[in-house]
């Protein structure tokens, strides 16, 4: 697969998406004698998958969502009205994860470059993490560097536990393989699994189709409106992304309003994670040491003691 490819198929239309998507899923769905089922989020692209593989591959396509405790309730709420569901749940809480691991700051990857550039004790990885490794790959950003020398750690780690373990121990338990709703366009690590397997993907360690790769969020409005399909209330009181609500991933994008939003519809909820704390510093103070733009940011120059 290439870049290429990718934009070329993101340009079809929403039929030869739809087509293209419920494909995807029946070749999976062949390959893995038919042991499927469906990742859900309550969000709008999980919701679509599920359409898709329910009404167009097997109706009776079992759905799974994973409950972390750091969900807007409207978006549990929306879920649980899903059909064929099942629930599942970390054995950990965010809290115990943020003050073990680290916050979950800047991006999955950027967080686990920073982390292990930290901690490390190889001076080959070291030096990767600093200048890249063959071609570049590998480097925390310029604009990230200073986080190494942080008095807190950030991780990618929180996913991991509060979201990959559950499905993983799901799988382990029910020998069914996971359809995912996420898209290519969405960051360098989806873009990466795909390049890497298209839209199917077999390696023994990370069996799951991925129909909506080549979708786009226009995509998604389209077919919701197209099926009229309900989706979580959320989107109309002006989120973009569901997902944890204090995630801090993607969080230094410009024009990033979750915070806001967070502060304004949910104040206690807010104020609650932002006094979470890792190495003695909270989740506000590492906010603001990162400089991003939320509700109780500070003037940038400032100097920020711990
Ligand atoms: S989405 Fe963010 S907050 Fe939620 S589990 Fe993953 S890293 Fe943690």
């Amino acid at each position: 697969m290439t870049v290429e490819e990718l934009k070329y198929r993101q340009g079809w239309t929403l039929e030869q998406k739809i087509d293209h998507a419920a494909g995807a899923v029946s070749v999976f769905r062949e390959k893995v004698q038919g042991k499927i089922y469906c990742s859900v989020s309550g969000g709008k692209d999980s919701e679509v998958m599920l359409d898709i593989t329910r009404r167009f591959v097997d109706k009776n396509a079992l759905a799974v969502f994973c409950n972390t405790g750091n969900e807007y309730p409207e978006v549990v709420k929306f879920v649980r009205q899903t059909g064929n569901l099942i629930t599942v749940r970390p054995d950990i809480q965010i809290k115990q994860i943020i003050e073990k691991y680290g916050f979950p700051l800047i991006s999955k990857e950027q967080s686990r470059y920073i982390n292990q550039a930290k901690h490390t004790k190889s001076e080959k990885l070291l030096h990767i993490r600093l200048y890249g490794g063959e071609k570049g790959i590998g480097k925390i950003s310029e604009r990230w560097k200073f986080l190494i020398d942080a008095p807190f750690d950030v991780s990618e780690k929180c996913c991991t536990y509060l979201k990959r373990k559950p499905f993983e121990k799901f799988h382990r338990e029910s020998g069914l393989f996971p359809v995912i709703g996420t898209m290519a366009g969405e960051s360098r690590l989806r873009l990466q699994k795909w390049l890497k397997h298209g839209c199917n993907s077999f390696e023994s360690n990370m069996i799951a189709s991925y129909p909506l790769s080549i979708w786009t969020e226009n995509d998604v409005w389209a077919y919701i409106r197209r099926f009229n399909l309900p989706y979580s209330p959320i989107y109309d009181m002006g989120i973009r992304r569901t997902g944890c609500m204090v995630c801090g991933f993607g969080c230094c994008v410009k024009g990033d309003r979750r915070f806001y939003f967070l502060k304004e519809h949910k104040p206690k909820i807010y104020s609650h994670f932002m006094q979470m704390k890792n190495n003695g510093v909270t989740y506000r103070e590492a906010l603001r040491f990162c400089g991003i733009d939320f509700p109780d940011a500070i003037n940038r120059q400032m100097k920020i003691e711990f």
